[in-house]
């Protein structure tokens, strides 16, 4: 078996530049191009960023990835509150922190904010958001698709939700966009965001989309001058010529990516379960983001593993290392699991170069960490 170790299963996390998108960047950083013919490479980037969740270029306002776009929609629109008079705010329990911790901002400042619950799958059902939209629901902020078990929700059905109790709806596609299909006009979102290098582009870039005519629009949170009216300062054209050709590279390729890494998923599943028969899956299997599978070992402590296992192969735990320790996944909570468990979990996303050997030698060398562990107890 020839693999090149480490094998890297941590996609969901950040992945590689795709060569052709370094190689489109290189020139803007080293040759300059005249105001003329920078205008136009990042009109044909807008184009092709705009292009991978059908929306127009005149919609989007390119960030600095998708935390800085979560923070303009949720702060933006606690700035509207008052005039749209509607004080509350509706968040999945499934979201990324750069959701759930504005938002917890904002209750600071008087708003309040709500959690729809999830299921034990992972889900987020159009009923239980139903049941707390009302007349006081300002926003709804929904997911597309979770970063840590890869669960897909039923944004549409939300959005539909969100429009008939007369509130805005916030899509973060930061785990979707290029790797299933994704429309705006489909999935009915007023705000929806991605990053570039989610999607095999260049980290320090996202894109945040703006439903066209919305009665009202986002205020600014800084104040300066440039292209853009909802984010001021100069544009990074390198990236954003880099964020187009991802989108571009990704659009090609997504299809038929989705059923290798699918594929990939059951293989890896199937190795675990054999070698592992105590393994427990998070989050419905489907549907499922592809590439993406997050389990429980009992009795196993996840994070010892990541660092025994560092040469060998790249994942991630159910636990983030922050200042003051470890902190377990409020995702994983979220879906019913307990501290125990959490410290027992990981996450393994593979991506564009994975092949099925690195899966086979990742679940065996895995499944052999694992029975180390539990002898040395
Ligand atoms: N939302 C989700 C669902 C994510 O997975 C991430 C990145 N882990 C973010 C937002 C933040 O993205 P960025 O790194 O571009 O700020």
């Amino acid at each position: 078996m020839t693999v090149s170790a480490p094998v890297y299963l941590d996609h969901h996390a950040t992945t590689p530049c795709d060569p052709a998108v370094l190689a489109a960047m290189q020139p803007c950083f080293s040759q300059p191009r005249g105001r003329g013919r920078e205008v136009q490479a990042l009109e044909d980037a807008k184009l092709a960023i705009a292009g991978l969740i059908g929306a127009s270029p005149e919609a989007l306002t390119l960030t600095s990835g998708a935390t800085e776009s979560n923070n303009l929609v949720l702060q933006g629109v606690s700035h509207l509150a008052q005039k749209i008079g509607r004080t509350e705010i509706l968040i999945s329990a499934l979201e990324h922190e750069s959701v759930f911790r504005t938002a917890q901002a904002l209750e600071i400042r008087g708003l309040s904010v709500k959690t729809i619950p999830a299921t034990a799958e992972g889900l987020i059902t159009p009923d239980a958001v139903a049941e707390l939209a009302g007349a006081q629901t300002l926003l709804i902020a929904v997911m597309a698709a979770n970063h840590e078990i890869g669960t897909i929700q039923p944004v549409a059905a939300i959005a539909e939700i969100a429009h008939r109790a007369g509130a805005l709806f916030h899509c973060d596609a930061t785990q979707a966009a290029g790797r299933i299909p994704l429309d705006v006009a489909q999935t009915g979102a007023d705000f929806l965001c991605f990053s570039a290098h989610k999607i095999y582009g260049p980290q320090g870039i996202g894109a945040l989309y703006m439903r066209p005519r919305l009665p009202f629009s986002l205020p600014r949170l800084m104040q300066g001058g440039g292209r853009q009216k909802l984010r001021p300062g100069t544009i990074p054209l390198a990236l954003a010529v880099g964020f187009g050709e991802a989108c571009r590279i990704a659009a090609d390729c997504r299809d038929a990516e989705a059923i290798r890494l699918r594929e990939l998923d059951a293989l890896m599943l199937s190795e675990l379960q054999t070698a592992l028969p105590q393994i427990r899956l998070n989050g419905a299997w489907e549907p499922r983001l592809p590439g993406s599978l997050n389990i429980t070992i009992p009795d196993i402590d996840a994070a010892a593993l990541v660092l025994d296992l560092a040469e060998k192969i790249c994942f991630s735990t159910g636990s983030a290392c922050r200042e003051g320790g470890d902190e377990p996944s409020p995702i994983l909570r979220a879906i019913g699991l307990d501290d125990e468990a959490i410290y027992g979990s990981m996450r393994f996303s593979s991506g564009r170069q994975t092949t099925r050997e690195d899966i086979v030698f990742a679940a065996r060398t895995l499944a052999e960490a694992v029975c180390d562990q539990a002898a040395a107890l």
